[in-house]
């Protein structure tokens, strides 16, 4: 795994441990000892992990976390926090952290979570999800067939995305309404109709032979046309 960590952690030692750690796993990472200075480093960086620590100087740990994720960046966090902090724990898996660690921790148990993080960003990278010749860059968000190419939007991504992943199955409207909107949402099932309809133009655009067929009071499938001028 090529990657790089951030360690955003005020005890000296202890962030030079980890980084000792790491380094025995063929993982490289930078230390940083405060908050400020850390969310500094992980604004500019491109790091693939962030193992951050929640009670640091200057700017503690998730407030650094709401700062990343305000500004959309998305970079998994994995939290540091003592026995006495469980309810910052809670929170910070709440404004995004993606795992923590208690400490004191294990050696062996920080180096899987490490490395299961690492993964998960290592296998959404540069992900394509196909039906037939056409395909789906999770990364990018574009909808290509051949060489022709178009950009879908967040909804049109996400429902496409759930198309392609539920191939063969015919998909009911409303699993599409939960998936994409939530269960709380008041919002009505023409909202799947009107984005369907979106990526049913886009699908044209391209001229690929892939449809979203309609079940009537059902919901939707993707097919190939096999009729069609391809
Ligand atoms: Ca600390």
């Amino acid at each position: 795994m090529n990657v790089s960590i951030l360690i955003i952690e005020d005890e000296e030692q202890l962030a030079h441990a980890i980084k000792e750690l790491l380094k025995r796993q063929k993982l490289q990472a930078d230390t940083v000892y405060d908050g400020r200075t850390g969310l500094e480093y992980a604004m500019q960086g491109n790091y693939d992990l962030i193992i951050l620590d929640i009670m640091l100087p200057e700017m503690d740990g998730l407030t650094v976390l709401r700062e990343l994720r305000y500004h959309h960046k998305n970079t998994p966090v994995l939290l540091l926090s003592a026995k006495s902090e469980i309810p910052d724990k809670i929170k910070g898996l709440d404004i995004g952290a993606d795992d923590y660690v208690t400490k004191p921790f294990d050696a062996g148990e920080l180096i899987a979570r490490v490395k299961a993080l690492c993964r998960r960003t290592e296998l959404y990278q540069g992900e394509i999800l196909s039906k037939d010749k056409l395909q789906l860059n999770k990364n990018t968000y574009e909808l290509s067939y051949g060489n022709q190419s178009i950009t879908l939007g967040a909804k049109e991504f996400q429902i496409m995305e759930y198309l392609m992943q539920n191939q063969g199955k015919i998909i009911p409207k409303n699993h599409i309404q939960d998936k994409i909107w939530g269960y709380d949402c008041d919002s009505e099932y023409n909202n799947v109709e009107v984005y369907i309809s979106f990526l049913r133009k886009k699908l044209l655009a391209i001229h690929t032979n892939v449809q979203i067929k309609s079940v009537r009071g059902v919901g939707y499938k993707l097919e190939v046309d096999n009729d069609g001028s391809d």
